[in-house]
């Protein structure tokens, strides 16, 4: 039994990335007639630019560098970085976020919604073999029910993660409170919390089936 969104709210563990070129771009794709290619470029674009907020906090660890100059103390990140993009609509986000993450490696898994019951079905995993070792990066464009984000998140804390986000770019109260009755310590990171899911599981007002949008199909 979900507690009531209301009395959540305040203590979840959410970011929402209110900057005004992201709303401006989550907009355009918002709209129905956006075209898949357009679709496919904002979507990149946003999760490019969330992927510099989502890092804010990450520790860094000091490095020496030789300027032409003279020596100094540089800076790096201080574990390396996996993205996780649950098929196949967070693949969409991979590309921008791997380019600000240039050396990130990637696992991938495939958790397909069941349309008649709302669970998650899982269909594939790959993951790098040291992902405990590492800062992991969930990316998926909708947290709707939150079935497959919980679903995900245990996945990953079964294989030893003990360091990861969820990024995504519309989020719905139910999905948001789901996951953190499971799992209160993932923060979630998205670009709007929107009012509510409808009965058969989408974000409203939301922008349809991103992996649809998407890929065309
Ligand atoms: N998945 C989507 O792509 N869109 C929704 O609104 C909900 C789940």
């Amino acid at each position: 039994m979900l507690l009531p969104t209301a009395m959540l709210m305040p203590m979840l563990n959410v970011q929402v990335i209110d900057h005004p070129v992201i709303q401006t771009k989550l907009s355009e794709l918002r709209d129905k007639s956006t075209d898949t290619r357009t679709f496919r470029l904002l979507l990149d674009e946003i999760a490019m630019l969330m992927t510099y907020e989502v890092t804010r906090d990450w520790p860094t660890i000091k490095r020496p560098v030789s300027t032409p100059m003279e020596e100094t103390q540089g800076a790096v990140l201080a574990r390396p970085v996996t993205l996780v993009p649950v098929l196949r609509a967070g693949l969409g986000m991979a590309d921008g976020v791997k380019r600000i993450l240039s050396d990130a490696r990637m696992g991938h898994l495939g958790v397909s919604r069941n349309e008649k019951t709302l669970q998650p079905d899982s269909y594939y995993a790959k993951l790098p073999p040291d992902v405990k070792e590492t800062e992991v990066l969930l990316i998926d464009p909708m947290l709707a029910t939150g079935g497959s984000a919980v679903y995900a998140v245990e996945y990953l804390k079964q294989r030893g993660v003990t360091s990861m986000k969820f990024m995504c770019l519309v989020a719905a109260p139910e999905g948001i409170e789901r996951l953190h009755l499971k799992h209160p310590e993932v923060p979630v990171y998205c670009c709007a919390i929107d009012r509510q899911l409808n009965d058969r599981g989408y974000i409203m007002p939301g922008l349809g089936d991103a992996g649809d949008r998407l890929f065309g199909t």
